[in-house]
């Protein structure tokens, strides 16, 4: 072929692959898993997801430590997000927050508004135990007027924290947010004695639900919540019976009853994140545990992972 005709050639595809690329549309809901691992330092960041709403990176889903690097990995404009959803306060979930707000904070030199739920507080049962503070009173012992980093209220922009406690009480899905098509929903879960919150996020028709951790306790709130969704993004710390710690299972969710929670709410896909590594070590036992019940797509979590429901 002669040179011109070639260069032409080059040309004309090049602007029909442009084309094709402006013409595909963008998915509605998109995961990046920022942290699959935590508590323990194995080489992954602790628990963290980050949720695109129309390409755009609108949500935060915990904040366990080494998410922070994650995300700067994973070039995500942090300049919309203003969402922040916590599970719970254990520090595998939310030691990273103080770092991905300042990230936040320098993003935009406009005043940014912070909407950040998370469970109320909890009292100890025993009296060695540890209460635990609302998310409210996390975020004032964070950033404060007189908290550890309350400088950052006017660091580089205006910085303002609109928090919401959701109750253990709260058994039916309460509605957080319901604005341009973006629903988000939350119902109380339960992770022994930690307060916990499980989350769904809707947007054009699809919907990714996060189970947080979790022991059997809250598996109907779970079922509840978690009905028809997208994506189901279930924690996996622990092996069948009797293969982890007794008091493991006090805690979190079998691979056996994971298979089975994702069949009955219907599940379009799983995501087994937050892995331990028990659960990592040995994966086929927990997938032929789980395919015992579910059929649909699995996914073992990695750090970077981009999913779209
Ligand atoms: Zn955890």
């Amino acid at each position: 072929m002669k040179p011109l005709r070639r260069a032409l050639l080059l040309l004309l595809l090049a602007s029909l692959a442009m084309t094709a690329r402006a013409q595909t549309p963008q998915p509605a809901l998109e995961l990046v898993v920022l942290g699959s691992g935590g508590p323990g330092a194995t080489g992954r960041a602790g628990s963290s997801h980050v949720v695109l709403v129309d390409g755009v990176p609108r949500i935060l889903v915990d904040a366990g430590p080494g998410s922070f690097a994650r995300l700067g990995e994973a070039k995500l404009a942090l300049n919309k997000l203003d969402l922040i959803l916590l599970t719970h306060l254990h520090a595998d979930h939310a030691g990273e927050l103080p770092g991905l707000v300042k990230a936040r904070a320098v993003s935009s030199g406009r005043p940014i508004t912070l909407k950040i739920f998370g469970p109320a507080a909890q009292r100890a049962r025993q009296r060695d135990d540890a209460d635990f503070p609302s998310t409210r009173r996390f975020v004032e012992l964070l950033f404060g007027r007189q908290g550890a980093f309350g400088y950052l209220r006017d660091f580089s922009a205006p910085l303002t924290f609109q928090v919401t406690d959701i109750a253990a009480s709260t058994k039916q899905p309460r509605v957080l947010l319901n604005e341009d098509g973006l629903r988000v929903t939350a119902i109380a879960g339960h992770h022994r004695d930690a307060p916990a919150v499980i989350y769904r996020v809707d947007h054009g028709g699809k919907s990714l639900t996060f189970s947080g951790d979790i022991d059997p306790a809250g598996h109907a709130a779970l079922r509840r919540l978690a009905a028809d969704t997208s994506l189901l993004v279930v924690n996996s710390v622990v092996l069948d019976p009797p293969d982890s710690p007794p008091v493991l299972y006090t805690l979190h969710t079998a691979p056996t009853q994971t298979g089975e929670i994702a069949a009955d709410v219907r599940a379009g896909q799983l995501l087994l994140a937050h892995l331990s590594p028990a659960v990592d070590g040995r994966r086929d036992a927990v997938q032929a545990a789980i395919r015992q019940h579910y059929a649909g797509p699995m996914t073992w979590a990695e750090d970077g992972l981009h999913l779209v429901p």
